[in-house]
């Protein structure tokens, strides 16, 4: 079986979870996480990162730091996981889509300014599979109509716009190290920005709001996302290799790209010019001509042993969303089909260029 995804963790990961034992520094009060928050921070190029538990109260925290709150709007793409719903929901926030543009899976930038109105607060761009967003006309309607910029970088761990790395070009940005992620703490996340106050916000929401200079008071509502030191303890050792990491999987990417160039009818994110890509995920859609969608992909690769994921499902086809009112009767047109004729093939750190043929082989067999 080729498995869709595996971590590597063969560096100093047991070592340092072997201190964490040893000192008993096992909570979230500990030397690894403000060490990893230190390291990710700089690596992005940001002043400040607050560690918490997961991506999805990553991009909760980040919402709030921003000051997005009741009744405010969130412009956020149809295409992408429901964390980035559910943060702005949990906030009393309104999650308004737009739909993706079909090279790249991204927010289709060009529908942002239709759907603002005197309510919106936030642009979320969701960089999607290791793939940056066209951040200039972003950054520029953001400018225009005084909005914060919060960037779901969850799924691109050392890509770059223009030279710059993502999760540093909004105001502030979520992050994920779930197993499958480029750098992983098994389950964590964190909020990275440069302003001092949304650092301020971020890592009191994290922590319950405890107020600085009264501790058992509160006059804001928060959680506990906080990250353990036995998390950062492996994500600190994961830092020593994420330039490595990226250069697997933009060399495993690029191998792909070249088996599948050859294969007719199969389609996969470009890098546009203005990008540097880090294929999180190596993703294929399947030309509606094929004949063939992705289920029936997914199921007979199944059968060869090649492990796969789905797309996500737009935001507006979802039963619990319409549940409480949102999303009803819309309709994203590359959303709805990518959902359907897109999935994932086999993309972790352990992956074998040999591998890679026989997947690329058993693709053109199925279709063939
Ligand atoms: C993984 C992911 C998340 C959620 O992260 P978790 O750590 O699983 O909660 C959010 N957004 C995107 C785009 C993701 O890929």
């Amino acid at each position: 079986m080729i498995p869709v995804n595996q971590p590597l963790l063969n560096g100093h990961e047991k070592e340092l979870l072997a201190q964490c034992i040893e000192t008993g520094w096992i909570s979230s009060d500990g030397p690894f996480v403000i060490e990893f928050e230190r390291k990710f921070a700089d690596y992005i190029g940001v002043k400040y990162g607050i560690a918490v538990c997961n991506g999805t109260a990553a991009l909760e925290t980040a919402l709030f730091a921003a000051g997005v709150g009741k009744g405010d709007e969130v412009i956020m793409p149809s295409f992408t996981i429901i964390s980035c719903a559910l943060a702005a929901i949990r906030l009393g926030a309104v999650p308004v889509l737009v739909d993706c543009e079909p090279e790249t899976w991204n927010m289709d930038v060009n529908q942002i300014e239709s759907r603002l109105t005197s309510k919106t607060k936030a642009i979320m761009p969701v960089h999607i599979y290791g793939h940056p967003v066209n951040m200039d006309p972003v950054l520029a309607i953001a400018k225009k109509h005084n909005l914060v910029i919060v960037e779901d970088a969850a799924e691109v761990h050392g890509a770059e716009y223009k030279g710059q790395k993502c999760g540093s070009i909004g105001h502030v940005s979520a992050w994920s190290f779930y197993a499958n992620k480029i750098i992983t703490t098994g389950e964590g996340g964190m909020v990275l920005t440069s302003d001092p106050k949304m650092a301020e916000r971020a890592a009191s929401y994290r922590n319950l709001c405890f107020r600085p200079e009264k501790r058992f008071y509160h006059t804001e509502l928060g959680y506990n996302f906080r990250m353990t030191n036995l998390q950062a303890a492996i994500g600190v050792a994961q830092m020593e290799r994420i330039e490595e990491f990226v250069r697997i999987k933009r060399r495993l990417g690029e191998y792909y790209r070249e088996g599948l160039s050859k294969i007719k009818g199969i389609k996969y994110q470009i890098e546009k010019p203005w990008a540097k890509m880090v294929y999180w995920m190596y993703c294929i859609e399947l030309d509606n001509a094929l004949g063939i969608d992705a289920e029936t992909m997914m199921r007979e690769l199944g059968k060869e042993g090649i492990g796969t994921r789905p797309f996500f499902l737009g935001l507006h086809e979802q039963p619990a969303l319409h549940d409480l009112d949102l999303f009803k009767g819309e309709s994203y047109p590359v959303t709805e089909r990518i959902a359907r004729q897109g999935l994932y093939l086999p993309s972790g750190m352990t992956l074998t260029e040999r591998q890679i043929d026989e997947v690329v082989a058993a693709v053109n067999k199925i279709i063939g």
